[in-house]
């Protein structure tokens, strides 16, 4: 099943927004004041085994942050020209080792030259949030590819994975504020690169079969370079 993604339909409003990040943050905090005060009324606990809870709780509440105040301002500071390809190759190394941690490889597939005009950083987290998810529903020995293609003033960036897929359901959920499948998931990933990807005037497409895996299709504005570009595809298995 193919769905193109629009925002509009998804999103609550602000209020509303501010007000679920406020209930998704108490959460952790919740966690770690009833840990301090159970340290200050019995010295004689094991503190040192809750440690582990708590800063996985306080890293917990540190994401749902930094994702949420880029959610609420996508600013685009530093406008740039750069290649496509170049920055993709940038973004599978960042995230190899990741991938490598799942026992997953990254290949990247470059079939056109195209010229990007945006802010690198954005566009980078709009990215690393996608194949991030990509990689984190693919299963030992399986595969995400790094796609890129373009025509017409247009560049098309496909993240493509061999993982578990998602039913028809799923499909419909993704792009909803705090829907995750993950047990330390905060479901504000996709929320917040859909958003990155239509502030740049772009769009995205999911596609995806349950058991046999997802592609993501990102359209952004672009330019062809004049640079004739030779297909180029890499696997990369080390970082
Ligand atoms: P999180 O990763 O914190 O769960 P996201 O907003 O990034 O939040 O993703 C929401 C949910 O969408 C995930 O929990 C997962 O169920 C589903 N999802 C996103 N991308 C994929 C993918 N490539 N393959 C399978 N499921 C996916
Ligand atoms: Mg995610």
């Amino acid at each position: 099943m193919k769905i193109e993604i629009q925002r509009a339909e998804k999103l609550n409003t602000i209020g509303e927004l501010a007000a679920s990040i406020a209930h998704e943050v108490r959460n952790p905090l919740t966690v770690v004041k009833g840990f301090l005060q159970l340290m200050e009324r019995d010295q004689t606990l094991n503190s040192k085994q809750y440690i582990p809870l708590v800063l996985s709780e306080l890293g917990r509440a540190e994401s749902i942050i930094s994702d949420y105040l880029n959610f609420a301002k996508p600013e685009f500071r530093k406008m740039e020209k750069f290649n496509a390809a170049d920055f993709l190759h940038d973004l599978a190394l960042l995230l190899n080792p990741l991938a490598l941690k799942n026992g997953v490889v990254i290949e990247e597939i470059y079939k056109k030259s195209v010229l990007l005009y945006t802010d690198k950083s954005q566009l980078k987290q709009a990215l690393v949030n996608m194949v991030k998810n990509a990689i984190e529903a693919t299963d030992q020995g399986g595969k995400v590819s790094i796609i890129l293609e373009g025509s017409n003033a247009e560049a098309f960036i496909t993240i493509k994975d061999t993982g578990k897929g998602m039913s028809e359901e799923q499909l419909e959920r993704i792009g909803t504020l705090f829907y995750t499948t993950k047990d330390k998931g905060t479901g504000l990933g996709t929320v917040v690169s859909l958003r990155i990807i239509e502030s740049m005037n772009g769009t995205v497409q999911y596609d995806s079969k349950k058991g046999k895996g997802t592609v993501v299709t990102v359209t952004l504005p672009a330019e062809e370079s004049q640079v004739e570009q030779d297909q180029v595809t890499k696997e990369l298995v080390h970082n």
